[in-house]
């Protein structure tokens, strides 16, 4: 099989998913020099922080940090490319058990009963194949011994009578609204909402509310990576 998989390697060559050099035969999905070299933000040690911030005065959260700093034309952008527009979802599951480790060490996360990514819409889950946040989320999951629950929370496109929007829903023309159904699954707990990457934050905004509306929830969220240093 060694000489299959030598062969194979010629015409299917393994490259990093951040840095696209050839992987050497020990390597898998990221190149060592790319995992050693990798931005954290380290965000995860520190209650207030960047992406915190950005919530202060919008949603009540309990923490929030991102795992890497995401800059455009950077390896962190064409790792999360490669995972979320080219299905190396490998490479997603890769980053996804690093961060529930760091989350681990964290003294902010230690209360985090459940995990719950940010949905897609139906139609674009369905075209897609996939929700990204649900595959780096179910390795958090399981790296913090806790489930992830990915039918509490449910994102439908707005009707005409929902007019408050938010400034991510304007920049993107189309407007979502998030809704919980089985609340009883979340009441009284504290929730680690997950989603890829942070932008304006009002998706999170958005989604946070909805958990909020539920009797003695709690919100803390994590994203992959965050544009803002
Ligand atoms: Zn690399």
């Amino acid at each position: 099989m060694r000489l299959l998989d030598d062969v194979i390697g010629l015409f299917f060559p393994r490259l990093c998913n951040a840095c696209q050099a050839l992987l050497l035969k020990n390597e898998e999905i990221i190149c060592t020099r790319c995992l050693l070299s990798l931005p954290r933000t380290n965000f995860h040690l520190h209650h207030d922080n960047p992406v915190m911030e950005t919530f202060w005065g919008r949603i009540p959260l309990e923490s929030a940090t991102a795992y890497l700093y995401f800059s455009k034309a950077g390896h962190v952008q064409h790792l999360i490319h490669q995972f979320k527009y080219k299905g190396q979802l490998e490479a997603g599951r890769m980053l996804g058990r690093m961060f529930g480790k760091d989350l681990l060490q964290s003294p902010y996360f230690k209360s985090v009963e459940i995990v719950i990514p940010v949905p897609l819409h139906w139609s674009k889950k369905k075209a897609r194949g996939f929700n990204q946040s649900e595959i780096f989320g179910q390795e958090i999951a399981t790296v913090m011994g806790i489930p992830l629950l990915s039918d509490v929370l449910i994102r439908e496109k707005a009707t005409a009578t929902q007019t408050r929007k938010s400034r991510f829903e304007r920049w993107q023309n189309v407007s979502y609204v998030f809704s919980v159904i089985n609340p009883a699954k979340i009441e009284g707990k504290h929730i680690l909402l997950v989603d890829d990457v942070i932008t304006t934050g009002a998706t999170i905004e958005a989604s946070a509310s909805a958990l909020l509306g539920v009797p003695g929830t709690k919100v803390s969220v994590a994203f992959l990576a965050t544009a803002s240093h």
